[in-house]
């Protein structure tokens, strides 16, 4: 089998939730945002995993989300989506008992002709300008806002802990709901690390779930394992991959892996600082990242090793999302649909 094994580790996913949940007073729900399939990792394991550790609340991006969520949890837990209503969305909301986070005026309106006195949210924009009301959209729907669920906003800097957008975002929250008997939830998982001042009555966070900063603390949830296909030993004087990129200086062993870009393995990394790990042994990726297929130089073991780790303890989603320029919600996300997802505990 060249299948590469995604090993997502339970424990790890719900040791962070609760870290998280630490950082908050016992009367702030932590809630779970499971968009974009659980960060790559299956919207429906990850929430079926935290519902049944009584995780309450679980967030997605669009309503097709929520079906899935919908499906592992089953009826209880409140799953809200951060797109709002939006046309010929009313059948998913009813079917799948899902709760938008209004965004606009012409949403709320929407929901007032598609739903009489199902729950609803509200999302405000306080200064990011991408999604939810603003002020004026707001205020003349203030005294309905009353029946909402949740109110929430988000934060455009939260992993900047110095950044004055925050206290400016916090304050603006604030004059907008101050007065409403209403749940509201700010913190993202930046937000949930800022402090109380940020907590309101639920934090949400996503990627600190999964492994990824801004949570400094957090344990790593994946290791990625590829498959050796081949090892060959290339003369000093002789080129590796497309291009020819990479010169041998001295004879070296090299092994080639079934992964490649294709598989969210971002083509940056070629070339650079990333390595492939055989158990904590580190062997330099060279050449170009191919589309199913990477090389990398194991001439300091000894065997030709079954498999090599691109992501474990080590090289983390974030170390590598260094190495490619980006962030680690990026690589956790363009993690390949052609691996193999096992779920473990420990
Ligand atoms: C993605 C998202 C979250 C979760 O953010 P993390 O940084 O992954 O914790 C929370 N709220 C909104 C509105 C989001 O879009």
């Amino acid at each position: 089998m060249s299948q590469a094994i995604l090993n997502i580790n339970t424990d790890a996913i719900f040791h962070n939730w609760r870290t998280l949940d630490e950082q908050s007073a016992n009367n702030v729900e932590t809630a779970a945002v499971v968009k974009a399939d659980g960060y790559g990792l299956d919207a429906g394991q990850i929430s079926g995993l935290l519902s049944k550790k009584n995780v309450r609340t679980f967030f997605v991006a669009i309503a097709e989300e929520g079906i899935a969520v919908r499906k592992a949890v089953g009826n209880t837990p409140d799953i809200f989506v951060f797109s709002g209503l939006m046309p010929n969305d009313a059948s998913i909301f009813h079917k799948y008992n899902l709760i938008p986070l209004l965004n606009s005026s012409e949403q709320f309106m929407r929901y007032k002709t598609e739903f009489n006195e199902a729950p609803f949210g509200i999302q405000l924009d306080t200064g990011m300008n991408r999604l939810g009301m603003e002020a004026e959209d707001f205020f003349p729907l203030r005294d309905k806002a009353s029946c909402a669920s949740l109110i929430i906003s988000h934060l455009a800097c939260a992993d900047e802990p110095a950044n004055a957008q925050n206290i400016k975002q916090l304050k603006t929250f604030c004059k907008l709901t101050n007065g409403l008997n209403v749940r509201r939830s700010l913190a993202a998982t930046g937000g949930t690390l800022l402090g109380p001042d940020y907590h309101f009555d639920m934090c949400r966070p996503g990627v600190g779930l999964y492994g990824g900063m801004p949570f400094k603390q957090a344990e790593p949830v994946v290791k990625l394992s590829i498959p050796v296909i081949q090892s060959r030993k290339v003369l000093a004087g002789e080129t590796v991959g497309y291009g020819g990129h990479w010169t041998a200086i001295n004879d070296t062993q090299v092994a080639t892996i079934a992964a490649g870009y294709a598989d969210g393995i971002i083509r940056a990394i070629g070339n650079g600082s990333v390595h492939l790990y055989a158990n904590n042994i580190p062997c330099p990726l060279i050449g170009r990242v191919s589309m199913d297929l990477i090389t990398v130089d194991i001439s300091r073991l000894d065997y030709v090793p079954n498999s090599l780790d691109l992501l474990n303890d080590l090289q983390t989603i974030d170390v590598l999302a260094e190495a490619a320029g980006t962030i680690g919600y990026e690589i956790l996300t363009s993690l390949g649909a052609r691996y193999v997802r096992k779920y473990i505990s420990g």
